[in-house]
């Protein structure tokens, strides 16, 4: 039986590289992966990777109403068998699109692999990726701090340069930004950049 998986990390984790080259993969041996990403990443309709010259069309850009076990339920019946599902910026696809594609695995027999954060620069869950975690296989994508220690939390930096404050009134999680504006940081250097402001008791 398919399964589905997680793949996350923090930034600069390798995750869209790491789905270009599955696709690559399944391509190679005349296989038919099908990529998807979240129509809130409106910078392109590819995935992008950081790795240079990494980049590919996605196969179906989601609105979050989308029904995705609908969707690859029809594209599976069209142009081929679909090999592998590779969902890009997975966090961004709402709890309802994990479900589907829990379905996907499970009725469609069809291995689902998304690649994601854990966690927002505020060190909460997304809402898809909470979801992720509850119904997926977890592989953790290895990242280092620039300590060299490993990282598990991402800061976010304003156009200032500076890390944005850990505030427990702040709540809007939607900010995509290039690889300049995040940076994967060691729980040590999380608190003492990005605060412990969500941490301490007020
Ligand atoms: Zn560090």
């Amino acid at each position: 039986m398919a399964k589905l998986y997680y793949r996350y990390g923090p930034m600069g984790s390798g995750k869209s590289a790491q789905l270009l080259i599955v696709a690559h993969n399944y391509r190679d041996i005349g296989r038919r992966p099908f990529i998807i990403k979240p129509a809130t990443d409106t910078r392109s309709t590819a995935v992008d990777s950081r790795v240079e010259f990494l980049s590919k069309e996605a196969d179906l850009v989601a609105g979050s109403d989308l029904d995705l076990f609908a969707a690859v339920a029809s594209a599976h019946g069209k142009g081929g068998p679909i090999a592998c599902v590779l969902v890009d910026e997975a966090q961004f696809i709402t709890p309802q699109q994990v479900n589907d594609l829990f379905l996907v695995a499970v009725r469609l027999d069809i291995p689902v692999i998304g690649y994601g954060l854990r966690t927002d620069y505020q060190a909460e869950l997304f809402p898809g990726s909470a979801r992720w975690l509850a119904l997926a296989q977890l592989e953790e994508l290895k990242m280092v701090c620039r300590c060299n220690r490993k990282a598990t939390l991402t800061g976010r930096r304003g156009p200032d340069g500076q890390f944005i404050k850990s505030d427990p009134s702040e709540s809007d999680q939607v900010v995509i930004g290039g690889s300049e504006s995040y940076e994967a940081l060691c729980p040590t250097h999380y608190l003492e950049w990005v605060g412990d402001g969500r941490f301490v008791r007020s």
